[in-house]
């Protein structure tokens, strides 16, 4: 499959979702078999949030098997991160990987309003904030509820840079040809999924 088929089937899948014409494909006791016998084949991978808000195969209308998919608070690409997205690349040769922000995302607006960070989030907070540090910088007079939308869309398109430079696996299949990296927005109350453009 290629990467733009794999961006059509998510895109599609997200249009029933949100359209109340969800099909929920690949979820019946067959699949499991399936599965079971055959092993996983997923055409896509995506690095979401991990906001209850946003779960991924729901909000893609897809099922077992489909999604190979990573969730962090923030969904930042950290070494556990990164190293999983890079075995969905190389062994299961996942075309397309989607990094995916939300809209109301806990842990942009807790570094936004300056909350005191405890314990080992403290990593993605500190990511956050340089996010943030930035994005104020380049659009200093939003409300705060915008300002809170740009910097989660900002942290997605960073960690799609990010992770270009910091894997070689991945940097590598981008120079081939054998993947792409699409950003995306989901918006909790329509259920939308937006396509961030670089
Ligand atoms: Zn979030």
């Amino acid at each position: 499959m290629t990467a733009q088929e794999s961006l059509s089937l998510l895109k599609d899948g997200n249009i029933r979702f949100s359209s109340g014409r969800a099909e929920r494909p690949h979820q019946d006791e067959s699949r499991r078999i399936f599965l079971d016998d055959n092993g996983q084949n997923p055409f896509s991978a995506v690095l979401s949030c991990s906001d209850s808000r946003v779960p991924v195969e729901i909000i893609f209308d897809r099922g077992k098997g489909d999604i190979f998919v990573v969730r962090t608070a923030g969904n930042l690409d950290g070494e556990g991160e990164t190293g999983s997205l890079e075995y969905a690349v190389e062994h299961l040769n996942v075309p397309l990987i989607v990094i995916l922000g939300h809209s109301n995302c806990g842990a942009v607006t807790a570094v936004v309003d300056h909350c005191e960070a405890h314990g080992r989030i403290k990593s993605i907070a500190c990511r956050i904030a340089v996010t943030v540090a930035e994005t104020e910088h380049v659009k200093p007079s939003l409300n705060h509820r915008d300002f809170i939308d740009a910097c989660s869309r900002e942290n997605v398109r960073k960690v799609v840079e990010h992770l270009r430079l910091e894997s070689d696996i991945i940097r590598e299949a981008l120079e081939k040809g054998n993947l792409k990296i699409a950003g995306a927005y989901y918006h909790i109350r329509s259920g939308v999924v937006e396509w961030l453009d670089r």
